[in-house]
């Protein structure tokens, strides 16, 4: 039976085949980016957007239609995803800000401080099915020249803050090192990767409020960046070496090999089940027959 799977398949129990269709294999959309990042689907407009952090662009892949600029400068965008209503959330390196693009596509600032003092750089943002905006914000945006503005650390800590609906914004998780992708498998359960240590852990969620639970998965090679959960609450983890599945409670279900380290990853395309993959100079798809958990 699997003797016809392409070669960058591994499994490491049966059910990981059962998550593909047969004749499945990654395909290389489009390439010559520096460091894609951030894609999300929107179903209004039937694209994946996505980052080159580096190049300082995003960029739109329409399911007919293919590959154009989205925004040119982007003030280095990194992380998307969409709020209750469906619109676009973009964390932003450059602006060191929390953005939304409304319908007729102008941008809002939803946040760009804390306590008086300026986000480091927002990094990567999950929708809560209570409608709250949860974002990580470690400073690569400050650090690394060729992803962002510069500028000084005025955070105390790189935190983890929740955007309420009200526009309240508090800071629930502090206790990270470089805090970086996430999602929420759960009202109650947040997963969150920390680049700082190479790990994602788990979070107990309540209310406005998020006490750590555990540490819940490393990958072999490199670090988890951005992750997904699809709706039987299956792990789809970025890495080093590709795209790592897991199960819900942290076990290796199996693993695609990519040739370039996996920065992140969606669902989406016009049967909300291709698997969109940003890694480093490439943007992907894969077929698969699960959907990402969406409370949007
Ligand atoms: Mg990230």
């Amino acid at each position: 039976m699997n003797s016809n799977r392409h070669s960058a398949f591994v499994a490491h129990t049966p059910e990981f085949w059962e998550l593909f269709p047969q004749d499945a294999v990654p395909t290389l959309l489009a390439d010559g980016f520096t460091w894609t990042e951030g894609p999300t689907y929107q179903p209004s407009r039937g694209a994946v957007i996505f980052s080159d952090v580096r190049q300082n662009k995003t960029w739109c892949w329409q399911d007919h239609g293919g590959l154009k600029v989205e925004l040119s400068p982007s003030h280095h965008q990194n992380g998307h995803c969409l709020d209750l209503q469906g619109r676009l959330i973009a964390c932003s390196h450059g602006q060191r800000a929390l953005l939304r693009q409304e319908t007729d596509g102008s941008w809002t600032t939803l946040a760009d401080s804390f306590e008086g003092k300026k986000l480091n750089s927002p990094n990567d943002v999950a929708l809560h099915p209570d409608g709250s905006l949860w974002f990580s914000d470690p400073t690569y945006g400050i650090d690394k020249p060729e992803e962002g503005y510069g500028g000084s650390k005025e955070q105390d800590g790189n935190y983890v803050f929740r955007l309420d609906v009200d526009g309240t914004l508090i800071a629930p998780i502090r206790d990270r090192y470089k805090p970086n992708g996430l999602v929420f498998a759960s009202a109650e359960r947040l997963l969150l990767a920390d680049t700082g240590d190479a790990a994602t852990y788990v979070y107990n969620v309540q209310g406005q409020q998020a006490s750590y639970n555990c540490q819940l998965f490393t990958v072999p090679v490199g670090k988890t960046d951005g992750l997904r959960v699809d709706a039987e609450g299956r792990i789809w983890s970025s890495a080093g070496d590709g795209v790592h599945v897991l199960t819900a409670n942290g076990e290796s279900l199996g693993h695609i090999s990519f040739p370039q380290t996996v920065s992140n990853l969606c669902f989406g395309g016009a049967d909300g089940r291709t698997l969109f993959v940003t890694a480093t100079s490439g943007f992907w798809q894969l077929p698969t027959l699960c959907r990402g958990l969406s409370f949007a």
